[in-house]
């Protein structure tokens, strides 16, 4: 007779994995799966920006204590480390119609309460002396920094362990259903029980609904990012573009991670992911518009990654709608940012809790 978990959490990214050990720690049996390894997949391969910014409004109280929780990883997550750094946050506007959007963006996010002030490009170049003299405007927000996400598995393994749950990497549920009050996972080394079932699947979040019967539709994002070789330093902020569409830090090593959401090539289904050179050549001017010594740098890499998406661009976080004792957290809109204090937010509701914050419901993303 195989062992009944109190909760299968399925999908170990950023949600899977906050939620499954925040349940632990409340005092659930929990078992986490994942066809791949954890934090293989968007929690692996994101560029780690934590910031205000380029938050939703809506998500910005959510965002400042996920910060907070990021700040501080190896004291709740049993000394898993992501290498979090504080850094200012600038996002900068070249063009009139960038300044009216950066004005506008700054206003709604600071009345949610993320500290950006506006300065001149001269006022920002003080921060940032790496920056291009055609700014016009910027945001300045001390709330942003970065983690390297590539830890991220390895910092929630630990705590995982401290809080013995059941981690189960290259295992696929292929289907779910119930049986006398339990759900029944299908996986290729025999069912999984547990008497709550919780879809942490990324873009993969539809896939795992439609196992239950709820139809949703989840977009697909395949967002590229380059890294370039170690060069001297050039900048030491986390700079943005009003538009959303450079994202710039370099690390310790000397190497500068480019992004921004530019796009590539390809699927969730399993096909290869393809840059888009036309894209990446897009991102990397704009790059070096920004920080005008980036045009020095040598690109070592670039990789993609799928990211998910609802049509109003909200989280989906919360019980499925009619699914007696299944609940669904992902969907996320900078999602690495906010990730741990959805997965323990998402854990307190379960645990009978009142959530630190409101959870998301999944009801108006249901197709009839
Ligand atoms: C390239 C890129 C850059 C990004 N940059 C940033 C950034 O700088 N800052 C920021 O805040 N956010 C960023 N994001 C967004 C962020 O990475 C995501 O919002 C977040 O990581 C999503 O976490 P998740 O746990 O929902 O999904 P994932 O990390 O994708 O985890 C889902 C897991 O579910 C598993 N799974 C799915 N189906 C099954 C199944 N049937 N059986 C078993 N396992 C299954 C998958 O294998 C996967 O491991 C970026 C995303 C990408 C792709």
């Amino acid at each position: 007779m195989s062992a009944i978990f109190d909760c299968a959490v399925i999908g170990a990214g950023v949600m899977g994995c906050s939620t499954a050990l925040f349940l632990a720690r409340g005092g659930m049996k929990v078992v986490l799966l994942d066809r791949g390894a954890v934090c293989r997949q968007a929690s692996g391969v994101n560029a780690g920006t934590l910031t205000l910014q380029m938050t939703r409004a809506a998500l910005v109280p959510y965002a400042m204590r996920a910060f907070d929780m990021w700040m501080t990883t190896p004291s709740w997550l049993a000394g898993g480390d992501v290498r979090a750094r504080t850094r200012p946050g600038l996002s900068v506007a070249f063009t009139d119609a960038e300044a009216e959007m950066l004005e506008q963006r700054a206003r709604i996010r600071g009345e949610a309460g993320a500290p950006i002030t506006l300065m001149s490009g001269v006022q920002a170049q003080a921060i940032e002396p790496g920056l291009s003299p055609d700014v016009k405007l910027a945001g300045h927000c001390p709330v942003d920094g970065f983690a390297s996400s590539h830890l991220t598995g390895r910092a929630f393994l630990a705590g995982l362990r401290g809080a013995v749950v059941d981690v189960r990497e290259h295992t696929p549920v292929s289907a779910i259903d119930r049986k006398a009050g339990c759900w029944r996972l299908a996986t290729p080394s025999g069912p999984v029980l547990a008497r709550r079932v919780v879809l942490a699947g990324g873009v993969w979040l539809g896939d795992l609904a439609a196992m239950l019967g709820v139809r949703l539709r989840i977009r697909t994002l395949i967002n590229q990012l380059i890294v370039t070789a170690p060069m001297a330093p050039v900048m030491r902020s986390v700079l943005g573009i009003a538009s959303g569409l450079l994202s710039l830090k370099q690390y310790e090593n000397g190497s500068v991670l480019v992004g921004g959401g530019w796009q590539g090539a390809g699927d969730r289904h399993g096909g290869a992911l393809t840059v888009k050179l036309d894209n990446m050549l897009g991102n990397l001017r704009l790059a070096a518009h920004a920080i005008p010594a980036l045009r020095e740098s040598l690109v070592l890499r670039a990789w993609l990654g799928l990211e998910a998406e609802t049509d109003d661009a909200l989280p989906a976080i919360g019980p499925l709608p009619r699914v007696k004792d299944a609940w669904m957290i992902g969907s996320v809109h900078s999602g690495y940012t906010s990730g741990p204090f959805m997965g323990r937010i998402l854990a307190q509701a379960m645990l009978g809790e009142t959530p630190d914050l409101p959870l998301f419901p999944i009801d108006r993303l249901v197709l009839a």
